[in-house]
């Protein structure tokens, strides 16, 4: 059984364009997995290749990497928004003044490797989510025709969901609101608390009844040194998806002092 027909059909013609990721995974799906896995093999299952499986892993990585550098750029810049605020903040608690144009140049210039190394993780971490479930996907079939389906599938499964957690995340929309954006804003503080020379730090909770074990054993501790881990193993918030906690740092030394 030949699948030329289905090769030649670049586009499924049910799907409509929801992002700029669709291309990509639509062009992935039908070149190289029909090819590289179907054309070349007659018989058997593509886990019997694991060699191709890996080629195919490292071009979906290069491809959808490419296909959203634009989204990661942009995360970037919207990260770096949020380092520089939280920065700001945590300058304005620390030396009891809000900075002037020098320092908070200096504070932008310092989050801007920050934001840049939050922004390649989340991009990372999204694209081995998605090759994990790819992954699993073509192990889990063996018929090439059960493939075609299971990709398609897939592939509305990952545009749906990447609205919300590649697309949305990465272009910053919903920075406000996700743990990501927690990240940057503290690692912005910290890396402000740093730039200040501040003595210790300590985890703060809300206080209502929603507050966690873990964030709680962390505000118990009380202050720590700046380069110290809390008890659950975290240097900042967040502990875990969805933790409202934040530091409080405690007295530094402007940095223009010690430099
Ligand atoms: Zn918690
Ligand atoms: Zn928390």
């Amino acid at each position: 059984m030949r699948y030329t027909r289905h090769y030649e059909m670049r586009q499924d013609p049910g799907a409509t364009t929801t992002s700029a990721l669709e291309p990509a995974l639509l062009a992935l799906s039908w070149d190289t997995i029909l090819r590289d896995l179907y054309f070349t093999q007659d018989t058997g299952c593509p886990e019997d290749a694991p060699g191709l499986l890996e080629a195919f892993q490292q071009r979906v990585r290069t491809e959808l990497g490419e296909a959203l550098d634009d989204a990661a750029t942009a995360l970037e810049q919207s990260l770096q928004r949020l380092c520089v605020e939280s920065g700001v903040e945590t300058f304005t608690q620390l030396a009891g003044v809000v900075p002037d144009a020098t320092a908070r140049d200096r504070i932008r210039q310092a989050m801007k490797a920050v934001a840049r190394e939050l922004a390649r993780k989340a991009l990372d971490r999204a694209l081995d989510e998605l090759l994990e479930q790819i992954h699993q996907r073509i192990l889990a079939t063996c018929s090439a025709a059960g493939l075609i389906e299971e990709i398609r599938a897939l592939i509305r499964r990952l545009l749906s969901k990447s609205e919300l957690e590649v697309f949305d995340v990465l272009t910053g929309t919903v920075c406000a609101n996700s743990d990501l954006a927690a990240s940057a804003r503290s690692t912005g503080s910290d890396a402000v608390a740093y730039l200040l020379r501040a003595r210790s730090k300590e985890w703060v909770t809300e206080s209502d009844k929603r507050v966690c074990t873990i964030c709680l054993g962390n505000k118990v501790i009380g202050e720590l040194p700046l380069s110290s881990r809390f008890p659950s193993g975290h240097p900042t918030p967040p502990a875990h998806p969805g933790c409202r906690c934040w530091l409080r740092y405690h007295t530094g030394t402007p940095f223009w002092v010690t430099l």
